[in-house]
C-alpha cells in the first residue's frame, strides 16, 4: 500500500501571523496522525513560519512554485536550492493556475520537474483538464500530453521521488468534484503514461493525488477509490479544522 500524501495549497492567502494562528490550531488536530503524509504549502512569505511551526511534527512544508534556474538575474523568481536552504521538502509545478494567469507551458514544467528532482526537493507536478477539453472528450488526450511533455527525457531513476496531482480544471475552487470513478479512470490515464516514460514498477509505486474540491464531506469517498494516493487541497485546507478533518477522513 502507497502511504497517502494530502497536501494543503494556500495560493495567495494568510500572513506569516495568519500562519503561525493556524499551525497552533491545526498541529494538535493531526498530533496523533502517522497514517498519511501531511504538507502545507503556504506562500514564500509564511514558509518561515511554518517551518518553525512544524519542526519536530510530522508535517512537511513546502512551495506553491519554484525557478528552474539555479540563480542569476530573474527578478521575482526563487530557485530550488533557495527553498531547500530554509528547510523546504516539496514543491507544487505546474499548477493550472500557474499555467493559466502566469505563462506556465507543458515546457517550463519540464525544466522545473528537471531542476527539482536535480535538489532535495519532491515536486508534485498538476495535470489536468479544462471543461472543454472534457466536453469534447479530449481528457485522455491533454493527460497524455501533460504527462509525456512533464516528462521528456527525465530517466526513471532520476524521477524516483516524483509525485502527480490530478486536477480537473474544471473541479478547482469551483464547489464541484470529479466523481470517485472519474478520478480513478483520469488516476489511470497517469499511471498509464507513467509505465510508458518509467516503467510499470515506477508507476505501480507513483503517488498520484486528486485536486479539485476536496472537503471533508467528500474526502473519505475521493481517498478510497482506486489509485488515489492522496490529496491537494486548496479552498478547504484553509480552515485548519476542515483540513485536519480531510487528513482525518
Ligand atoms: C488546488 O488549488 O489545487 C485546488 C484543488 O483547489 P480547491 O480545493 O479549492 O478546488
Amino acid at each position: 500500500m502507497r502511504k497517502k500524501l494530502i497536501a494543503a495549497n494556500w495560493k495567495m492567502y494568510k500572513t506569516p501571523a495568519e500562519a503561525s494562528d493556524y499551525f497552533q490550531a491545526f498541529l494538535p488536530l493531526v498530533k496523533d496522525h502517522t497514517r498519511d503524509e501531511i504538507a502545507v504549502f503556504p506562500t514564500y512569505l509564511a514558509l518561515d513560519v511554518a517551518i518553525q511551526a512544524a519542526k519536530g511534527t510530522h508535517v512537511a512544508v513546502g512551495a506553491q512554485d519554484m525557478d528552474w534556474r539555479t540563480e542569476g538575474a530573474y527578478t521575482g523568481e526563487i530557485c530550488a536550492s533557495m527553498l531547500v536552504a530554509v528547510g523546504i521538502t516539496h514543491v507544487i509545478i505546474g499548477h493550472s493556475e500557474r499555467r493559466q494567469y502566469f505563462g506556465e507551458t507543458d515546457d517550463t514544467v519540464n525544466l522545473k520537474l528537471k531542476a527539482a528532482l536535480e535538489s532535495a526537493l519532491v515536486p508534485i507536478v498538476c495535470v489536468g483538464e479544462v471543461l472543454e477539453e472534457r466536453e469534447a472528450n479530449l481528457t485522455d488526450d491533454v493527460l497524455r500530453r501533460q504527462c509525456t511533455r512533464a516528462f521528456h527525457k527525465i530517466s526513471a531513476k532520476k524521477a524516483a521521488k516524483l509525485v502527480v496531482a490530478y486536477e480537473p480544471v474544471w473541479a478547482i475552487g469551483t464547489g464541484k468534484t470529479a466523481t470517485p470513478e472519474i478520478a480513478a479512470d483520469a488516476h489511470a490515464i497517469i499511471r498509464g503514461e507513467a509505465a510508458r516514460s518509467f516503467g510499470d514498477e515506477f508507476a505501480e509505486n507513483l503517488h498520484i493525488l486528486y485536486g479539485g474540491s476536496v472537503k471533508p464531506e467528500n474526502a473519505k469517498a475521493l481517498m478510497s477509490a482506486d489509485g488515489i494516493d492522496g490529496a491537494l487541497v486548496g479552498g478547504a485546507s484553509l480552515d485548519p479544522k476542515a483540513f485536519a478533518a480531510i487528513v482525518n477522513y
